[in-house]
C-alpha cells in the first residue's frame, strides 16, 4: 500500500494501482488527485490500523515495506527467533513476531508459507553451489550456543 493505491479525494485505499487507476478514470474523469501533503512514512503510520498495511510493516521497527515478501525477508533477517540465533543475541519478542505472522495469515492466507518456501529453494540451490561458505556460517552458529 502506498500513495499509488490511495485516493486522497475519497480517502479510500485500493487493492492495487490498477484498481485505483480504474477508480480515477470513473470517478475523477482520469485526473489523478494529488498525493496527501504528508510523507509516505507518516501516511503509513496513520493508516497502520489497516491490516493490509500492518502485515507489511515490521512489527519490531515499524518500517513499512511495499511488498509482503520484502517485509518477511527483513523480519527473518533482522529479527530471527531466539531459537535460531542463540539466547544472548537480539532478544526479539517472539510474541510480537507471532502476532504479526498471524495477521499475515489472516490478511494474505498462505503467503507467509509460500514466501519462506520459495526462499528455502533458493537457499538450497545456493548451498549446493557454495557449500564451503555455508559450513563456515554454521560453525559460527555453534560457537554461539557454547557461550
Ligand atoms: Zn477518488
Ligand atoms: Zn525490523
Amino acid at each position: 500500500m502506498s500513495f499509488d493505491t490511495y485516493c486522497r479525494e475519497c480517502a479510500t485505499h485500493y487493492a492495487d494501482t490498477f484498481t485505483k487507476n480504474q477508480h480515477v478514470q470513473v470517478v475523477h474523469h482520469g485526473i489523478t488527485p494529488p498525493n496527501p501533503d504528508i510523507s509516505e512514512e507518516l501516511f503509513y503510520t496513520i493508516n497502520s490500523h489497516i491490516p493490509q498495511v500492518r502485515a507489511k510493516t515490521c512489527p519490531v521497527c515499524l518500517v513499512y515495506f511495499h511488498t509482503l515478501s520484502s517485509c518477511v525477508c527483513h523480519v527473518d533477517n533482522h529479527h530471527p527467533p531466539q531459537s535460531r540465533v542463540g539466547c544472548l543475541m537480539r532478544p526479539t519478542k517472539e510474541a510480537v513476531i507471532y502476532e504479526w505472522e498471524r495477521l499475515i495469515e489472516a490478511v494474505f492466507p498462505g503467503s507467509l508459507k509460500f514466501i519462506r518456501k520459495s526462499w528455502r529453494i533458493v537457499r538450497d540451490e545456493n548451498h549446493q553451489m557454495m557449500g564451503d561458505t555455508e559450513d563456515e556460517e554454521e560453525e559460527g552458529d555453534d560457537n554461539f550456543y557454547d557461550i
